[in-house]
């Protein structure tokens, strides 16, 4: 058995029924429906083969493949496995979006609901397990990643708590297997090592080796637009080259994976230096990624790049959705404001001018609307310098936003990037602006989770057990709202 093991708790262990998207359910409270029925309709549990993950987080790929092709002998697994490997681990890596619930989603949920998010209380139930203290007690190392490392920064005691004796902040390649062997050969470890200090270049990121949750590959990292408030600090733009994008598809659909994710933080800006998306690159990667994956989303996109391409949207849609019904992506709306948007994302409208952010915004839910993208969007609710009329002017936008097809998700501030010394937004701070605010976005989105559910769904045997169980979850979640007094239709 492997020494070094790498996995993750239940909530991002999960292929989310493919469809990625519903992992999103993760950073809410269970509501609704009894915590069995909305983990399991949300992120159902992986089912290990002899105790192996089949597919596993993108990034705990990415440090798998790193260790693997430096000489060590790893295994990944589902955290149910845990207990076959007790015996033998030595070294433990575990990686986590939003290990205590500290993220924005689940901020505003569980600050809203008064509960704690189900991200947090899987994290917590698998660190404090009968296995995990077994293996503890058995002297293993416990090192954690990705994105949701900062929290440990701002809540230190979880380190004590759940035994954990390194926390890697940013891109680990540089820097994993020097760790990996100081814990095996028993020495002290640093309790935080920054792998921004030491970015791969990308001939040094290494390709995956094993498949991916829901075939999702990165085609690059960093972004240009330096909003104040992200975490997505400056990093060095790196565009991946084709063809190492097309070997890590090819890992995934070798394994049998069928739907595929573009990954980056605009996907729209493949292969581009500046802000401008060059159309051909765009072109010629959706049509790869297109023939080797039936099913194919995006990450992110910016709105910006949306309107930048607007010649171009419908013949990627022609491409994309010849076998699926539609497509969908994040994207960043953030505020209506462009007194606002000048402050804190100046460069998010660009190639455009940030005093046409809101008629951009429209510009783009037209256009994704028409070619039947779906835009999974965020708004930032309770940002250091919001006014009243900042509030009013958002409410307009989402209200304008009404007809296109889309969700949009109104999240608590939380100090990131360059605000990170501001306070939290929590639900003591919320106005009767907000509440209007949150009001509206919740109404449209039960209109369009309905509607997107009908199709969302279709193409797996089960689809009718999952479209009942989410109109379970629709019921119980309006009637949840219906008792403190906010109406949903
Ligand atoms: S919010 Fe989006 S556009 Fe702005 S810096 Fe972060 S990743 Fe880039």
């Amino acid at each position: 058995m492997a020494e070094i093991v790498l996995t993750a708790d239940r909530t991002m262990m999960s292929d989310y029924h493919g469809r990625e998207f519903l992992g999103f359910g993760a950073t809410s409270p269970a509501v609704g429906v009894p915590e069995f029925i909305f983990s399991w309709l949300f992120f159902p549990k992986m089912k290990g083969l002899n105790g192996v993950a089949p597919q596993a987080p993108y990034g705990l790929r990415k440090i798998e493949a790193k260790l693997m092709e430096d000489g060590f002998d790893v295994v990944t697994i589902p955290p149910h496995s845990i207990g076959k490997y007790t015996d033998d681990m030595k070294v433990m890596l575990i990686t986590g979006h939003d290990y205590l619930g500290l993220g924005p989603p689940s901020t505003t949920f569980a600050s809203l609901l008064k509960k704690e998010p189900m991200n947090a209380v899987s994290f917590k139930r698998f660190m404090t397990s009968p296995d995990m203290r077994k293996a503890k007690k058995n002297g293993v190392r416990v090192i954690v990643g990705g994105p949701g490392t900062w929290q440990f920064k701002v809540r230190e005691s979880y380190l004590e708590k759940f035994g954990i004796d390194c926390v890697v902040e940013g891109e680990a390649e540089n820097v994993i297997s020097n760790l990996v062997k100081r814990a095996l050969e028993g020495e002290e470890l640093p309790k935080f090592v920054n792998g921004d200090d030491y970015y791969p270049t990308v001939d040094e990121i290494p390709e995956i080796k094993n498949p991916s949750i829901n075939g999702l590959v990165e085609i690059g990292r960093g972004c240009p637009k330096g909003c104040s408030f992200c975490s997505v600090t400056r990093k060095p733009i790196r565009w991946y080259p084709l063809e190492k994008i097309r070997r890590e598809i090819e890992v995934n659909v070798r394994s049998g994976i069928k739907v595929g994710i573009l990954h980056s933080d605009d996907v729209f800006l493949y292969g581009s230096k500046s802000f401008i998306p060059n159309e051909n690159k765009i072109f010629d990667l959706i049509s790869l990624a297109s023939s080797h994956y039936s099913k194919l989303a995006l990450s992110h996109v910016s709105l910006a790049s949306v309107v930048y391409l607007k010649n171009l949207m419908p013949v990627l849609a022609d491409t994309i959705l010849s076998s699926q019904p539609f497509w969908g992506a994040e994207v960043g709306i953030e505020t209506g404001s462009v007194r606002l948007a000048e402050i804190i994302m100046k460069n998010k409208a660009r190639p455009f001018d940030v005093s046409r952010w809101p008629e951009l915004v429209g510009e783009a839910f037209g256009i994704m609307h028409d070619c039947r993208m779906i835009p999974a969007a965020t708004l930032i609710v309770g940002l250091p310098e919001e006014t009243e009329e900042d509030i009013l002017k958002t409410i307009e936008l989402v209200e304008n936003l009404r007809d296109y097809r889309s969700l949009i998700v109104p999240l608590f501030f939380v100090p990131l990037g360059l605000l990170k010394k501001n306070d939290w937004f929590l639900a003591r701070d919320i106005r009767e602006e907000h509440i209007e605010l949150l009001k509206i976005c919740l109404k449209h989105d039960m209109r369009w989770a309905k509607d997107i559910t009908r199709e969302y769904f279709d193409g797996m045997w089960y689809s009718p057990i999952l479209k009942m169980g989410f109109k379970l979850f629709f019921r119980g979640v309006e009637r949840l709202f219906r008792k403190y007094g906010i109406p949903v239709q």
